[in-house]
């Protein structure tokens, strides 16, 4: 779309003309999910309405077509994505569910007593506690590359922390509670220096960023559709083959096998030995949507969109004395974190929630970083393809109405 079209891109979101207390709805909580497009909707009806279901298992007209779609939506997903192959894609629930299947899968099999793990201090829990807990079972250490006061990935400690007991690097592309961009690429190429490999949640990076996995030369990349306009319970780990190959599977069950008998059981080849049981069939289906509408839109011009909004807020909430901005990292995507003097959060949220604007508080799944700066949580607005300027000025207006109002 050239020139981007904001008011354009609202109409095709049918939530937006929701009311909230009489008001119109701004919604500027995109990092914890974001809005789904027409579109996406009405794929997700027509499969139900139409074709719904079980794939991969019947010779039966609607099992074939389902199937065909699924797959379709698979191969999209990796020309998206620019994997090598289409086996590379494994179908998940989402985010958290890939980084489960990688530390149960990839992590029971590489890491052993005395190795090291090195995640980020920026992360969210899902790419913290699975790690801490496979480390704890195997007698590893978990290592934390610390960040600066900008809330910045400290990249020498983290070369540092690089040596020939690490068995995986795995940090996030871009941190939701502060919006920081983390330097993945540099990041990578460091570890595989010492033929370590990286894994890189992209909850948040996937709908900031075009991302291209060969490019980046990521070993295993992770995100949820629901954070990039589509439905829940849907997700996907990109892994290269050479290591998906080796890893075993994570769940037992349908699909995921190839000959059982209660002796013993052989399974399945990629992508289907990580898809164990019935998928979500609809989700995968709009997820595609989602990826056609957004190619559509193009991504160089959602996220050129996205960086006015973020500079423009945060040249407007800087206006307001005593406001406190979590995290300025030079590089930065979609989400502006804050605290307004010395009132809490919450406070602040469900205020601001009865103007009609919804922004996240609280610690954002990302308790340590908080813990860094001192605080119990923050502000969060994180903003999205169909925010605009005007809701900018109301959130900032209503900010200096909380102000007033604890005053
Ligand atoms: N990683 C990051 C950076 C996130 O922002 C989130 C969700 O907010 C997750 C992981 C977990 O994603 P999901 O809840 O979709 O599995």
């Amino acid at each position: 779309m050239n020139p981007y079209d904001v008011n354009k891109v609202r109409e095709d979101f049918p939530i937006l003309k929701r009311k909230i207390y009489g008001k119109n709805l701004v919604y500027l909580d995109n990092a914890a999910t974001t809005q789904k497009p027409q579109s996406v909707i009405d794929t997700v009806v027509k499969y139900y309405s139409e074709s719904n279901s079980n794939i991969h298992r019947g010779v039966h007209y609607l099992s074939q077509e389902a199937t065909v779609v699924f797959e379709e939506a698979r191969e999209n997903i990796q020309q998206y994505v620019n994997a090598k192959e289409k086996k590379e894609i494994i179908i998940t629930k989402g985010t958290t569910d890939s980084i489960n299947l990688m530390a149960n899968s990839f992590g029971k099999k590489n890491v052993n007593e005395g190795d090291e793990v090195i995640i980020s201090a920026l992360e969210h829990h899902s790419n913290l506690v699975p790690w801490q807990q496979l480390c704890k079972e195997k007698k590893a250490t978990l290592k934390i590359v610390p960040v600066n006061d900008q809330g910045e990935f400290l990249f020498d400690e983290y070369v540092k922390l690089l040596n020939s007991k690490t068995k995986l690097v795995t940090v996030s592309h871009v941190s939701n509670a502060l919006g920081s961009i983390n330097p993945i690429k540099e990041i990578i190429e460091k570890a595989h220096e010492f033929n370590i490999p990286v894994m890189i949640d992209g909850a948040q990076g996937i709908s900031h960023c075009s991302v291209d996995v060969q490019q980046l030369d990521c070993d295993f990349y992770a995100f949820s559709g629901h954070k990039f306009y589509a439905p829940m319970g849907v997700g996907i780990l990109y892994g290269k083959e050479k290591y998906l190959e080796e890893m075993p599977p994570y769940q037992m069950g349908g699909e995921m096998v190839d000959q059982v008998s209660f002796e013993k059981t052989s399974f399945n080849e990629l992508p289907f030995k990580f898809e164990a049981g019935t998928p979500n069939v609809e989700a995968v289906l709009g997820l595609n949507a989602a990826l056609e509408y957004i190619k559509n839109i193009g991504m160089e011009n959602i996220a050129r969109h996205e960086n006015k909004l973020l500079n423009y807020a945060t040249q407007e909430l800087k206006k307001i004395d005593g406001i406190r901005f979590i995290g300025e990292a030079v590089n930065r995507a979609g989400v502006i974190s804050f605290l307004i003097g010395d009132i809490h959060p919450f406070d602040a949220g469900t205020i601001i929630d009865h103007f009609g604007i919804a922004v996240r508080t609280g610690h954002h799944c990302a308790q340590p970083i908080l813990d860094h700066f001192n605080i119990p949580g923050t502000v969060r607005a994180s903003f999205a393809m169909y925010n605009t300027i005007e809701e900018i000025d109301l959130l900032t207006t209503t900010v200096k109405q909380v102000k007033t109002m604890f005053e």
